[in-house]
């Protein structure tokens, strides 16, 4: 089961972060870390230890079939209610690729995903497998928003000719706005405006017409976001039906973005193309994928659970031989290695690595992992 927070709340293993500096890493390189509540989800690295991570292709409802949605779905667990809801990035994550790199994209969480569509349906009163595909669906609205944030903050970049989205991310991006407080905000508590606008698009995407969303839906989907943490919960703003006032949202973002004025934002008309362009990810047992979002290609391993098959098949592993946060074994007279910090693994390695156990290819390693099979 994943390790879930509510935004803007930190874990005690994010505290020792802050208190230990970010862990040794080769990614692009973490933006330095504030202690006011920064986006944990864009900034360190994801807590779940499932250990499998598989690209899927994520339909739109449209092309869902009726019920296709699965099974009935968990019990609740209360982690998304009238009472409080974590807010969707307890369920997905947006990666930049300003701190990613190659491992950029949307990450979702099987458990939290699971347990975020039976507490929409039971607030909807619908089955869960017809709520499932749209709020699969909501979800990358959400998380699609924080993509186009950074292409804007791009643009920026491009336009000042200086670094600004790594910094916006660790220093102003939880500054509160005027857009965050009362009356838009549900509680005392300002919050990230990015995150009011994003939540607004779930929203917004809950109210569409065609297909139909099953019933209850739309309004269980605006409950669980006047439920969220601050930031999440002042959607509202965004929402005026006066696009004059949510121009002004998206302004104070900009600002916020650029660390001056702004009236508005570059050019930035991402279509279609453009968002199914961000690679989706889901993060947990692949047997719990939706059969309607089909997997792009077979599971890959994170580095723990490549660590825990090597160790079954007897390789002996050697930490802090290799350089930084690369770790090499031995494994009959073979030598490989892969680096910590990447996750999932990438495929080069992956690629090497089953050729040292004599598989044809990284599909077959991949396989072999995930049924935690021993090489004879
Ligand atoms: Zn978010």
């Amino acid at each position: 089961m994943a390790t879930v927070t509510v935004p803007g709340l930190l874990t005690p293993h994010e505290l020792q972060i802050i208190e230990d500096g970010p862990p040794p890493t080769d990614y692009v390189s973490i933006a330095p870390v504030a202690t006011t509540p920064f986006p944990f989800w864009a900034l360190l690295p994801d807590d779940e230890d499932s250990g499998f991570v598989t690209e899927i292709d994520v339909p739109f409802p449209d092309d869902v079939g009726q019920g296709a949605g699965g099974d009935e779905g968990p019990a609740p667990s209360g982690m998304f209610s009238d009472d409080g809801s974590a807010g969707a990035d307890a369920i997905a994550h947006y990666k930049p690729w300003h701190i990613w790199g190659s491992d950029w994209g949307i990450y979702l969480f099987a458990g939290p995903f699971r347990d975020f569509a039976a507490s929409t349906a039971k607030l909807a009163g619908s089955p869960y497998s017809h709520v499932e595909p749209f709020v699969m669906r909501q979800l990358l609205e959400h998380e699609l928003t924080h993509f186009e944030f950074e292409v804007i903050a791009t643009k920026f970049e491009a336009i000042y000719r200086t670094p600004l989205y790594r910094s916006y991310m660790s220093e102003r991006f939880s500054r509160p706005t005027r857009w965050t407080g009362p009356p838009w905000a549900r509680g005392p508590h300002p919050g990230p405006a990015e995150e009011a606008i994003a939540t607004w698009r779930e929203v917004s995407y809950a109210r569409r017409k065609k297909p139909k969303p099953p019933a209850g839906y739309q309004a269980a989907a605006s409950r669980l976001a006047d439920a969220s943490p601050p930031g999440y919960n002042a959607w509202r703003s965004a929402d005026t039906a006066n696009p004059h006032l949510a121009d002004l949202v998206t302004a104070a973002v900009a600002t916020l973005i650029t660390d001056t004025p702004q009236i508005s934002l570059p050019p930035h008309a991402l279509d279609e193309d453009d968002f199914s362009e961000v690679p989706v990810y889901w993060r947990g047992d692949p047997r719990l994928i939706p059969s309607y979002a089909p997997a792009k290609d077979f599971t890959r391993p994170t580095p723990k659970r490549l660590e825990s098959w090597l160790k079954k098949n007897g390789a002996d592993i050697q930490f802090g031989r290799g350089k930084g946060s690369h770790v090499r074994f031995t494994w009959r007279d073979r030598a490989g290695g892969y680096s910590t910090s990447r996750d999932p693994v990438p495929k080069q390695p992956c690629t090497e690595i089953a050729e040292i156990f004599g598989f044809e290819n990284p599909r077959e390693l991949y396989l072999a992992i995930s049924n935690n099979r021993v090489v004879p």
